[in-house]
């Protein structure tokens, strides 16, 4: 079951490889390519069968084109994956396989670090391929040093569309005193909290590692709290910057905040919580427009722009957030649907504006 594979969603090119001698098996899922290549993480994983990789690259490669699209960057939505667990299964050779492999793409997909594989992994694959993105030194938004991690751009372009949120619900630009409550402190989520403080804001946290806790209590005075009580603290917003489907049927119900605002993925359990939350009355801003800092470092690292240029464009997340707020208040429709729908208008437009004239293309000679 491939063309008629429930997330199938017209995909243009899949691509299964595997490499005996090195024990890869990785899949290329390029969904849409009409803005430009298509740009997404390559994420290794131990799955537990092919099926549940092939459901989880569709998903991923067709979420990158909206997210994208959305973003308004030149670029088409790919996602690969590689099976195994990065613990055990990650060699030099295998990650050069994988190199390999993409270069015979010639360029129609980018890959970029995601859950499993870091700078040096990405680094490895670069050996035999130019098709990585997210590994080259240069001086990032805020005109600090970076390697090419995307979270720092991530983190700040959450902070602005959070921001939007707040502005729109609660009708307030400044955030001091504002509480949040900010799940996960890993890469995105400390960064986010470091931003909210700095912006005045009052810090309840959690994660499950401890030492990620302690550090935000110690430098950044936060309230720690346990996970299980971050969701339902009577705080203004919420900022998930853990895990997905943390939006779900148990948590909505339970949910206090006015303001949904975070950076992790898929925060949606299934599509109709986007509903379930509007009719909460609570804001959630489209995990796909928020969280688009990431690709738009990548993509700036690639043609090389000035900081102000990439945090010009970070920051038209809280435009985007804001009109899809707009529509989503005259249309009655949820947010995520609407996100949705102004992702579609930008890669279908693109597509037809780029398709040959009818005379070029059926022209005889
Ligand atoms: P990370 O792994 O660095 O951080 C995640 C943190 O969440 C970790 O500290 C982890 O201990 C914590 N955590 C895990 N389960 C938890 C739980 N049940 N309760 C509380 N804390 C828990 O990842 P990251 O790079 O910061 O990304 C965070 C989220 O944002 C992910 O969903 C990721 O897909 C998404 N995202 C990240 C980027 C980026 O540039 N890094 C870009 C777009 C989206």
């Amino acid at each position: 079951m491939l063309f008629n594979h429930p997330e199938f969603d017209n995909h243009e090119h899949l691509s299964f490889f595997c490499d005996a001698e090195t024990g890869l098996k990785a899949i290329v899922a390029i969904h849409n390519t009409s803005r430009g290549p298509a740009l997404g993480g390559c994420r290794m994983f131990p799955y537990a069968n092919d099926e549940e990789a092939l459901r989880d690259v569709l998903r991923l490669s067709r979420g990158m084109t909206y997210k994208s699209a959305l973003a308004n960057l030149d670029l088409g939505g790919g996602k690969s994956v590689i099976i195994g667990d990065p613990r055990q299964h990650k060699t030099e050779a295998l990650l050069e396989a994988m190199g390999r492999h993409l270069e015979s793409l010639g360029g129609r997909y980018i890959g970029a670090e995601d859950s499993g594989t870091s700078v040096p992994d990405l680094k490895i694959m670069g050996r035999h391929t130019q098709h990585v993105a997210g590994i080259t030194d240069h001086i990032a938004f805020n005109g600090k040093p970076s390697n090419g991690d995307p979270s720092p751009t991530t983190a700040y372009g959450t902070f602005v569309g959070l921001q939007a949120a707040v502005r729109h619900k609660l009708g307030r630009g400044d955030l001091t005193g504002l509480k949040v409550a900010v799940q996960g402190l890993g890469n995105v989520g400390f960064r986010l909290a470091q931003h909210l403080k700095e912006a005045g804001a009052e810090l309840w946290v959690t994660d499950i590692h401890q030492d990620n806790l302690q550090r935000a209590v110690d430098e950044l005075g936060a309230t720690a709290v346990a996970p299980e009580e971050i969701l339902t603290l009577p705080v203004d917003v919420l900022a998930p910057c853990a895990m997905g489907a943390i939006l779900n049927d148990r948590s909505i119900p339970t949910i206090k905040a006015a303001v949904i605002a975070g950076a992790a993925n898929n925060l949606l359990d299934r599509p109709e919580h986007d509903a379930a939350l509007k009719e909460r009355g609570i804001l959630y801003a489209p995990d796909f427009a928020i969280n688009a800092g990431g690709i738009i470092d990548v993509f700036y690292e690639r043609s090389g722009a000035t900081p102000q240029t990439v945090r010009q464009h970070v920051e038209t997340i809280g435009d985007t957030l804001t009109e899809i707020f707009r529509r989503s208040d005259e249309s009655g429709t949820p947010t995520g649907a609407i996100a949705n729908q102004l992702a579609e208008e930008r890669f279908k437009k693109h597509a037809a504006a780029s398709a040959p004239a009818p005379e070029r293309a059926t022209g005889t000679h």
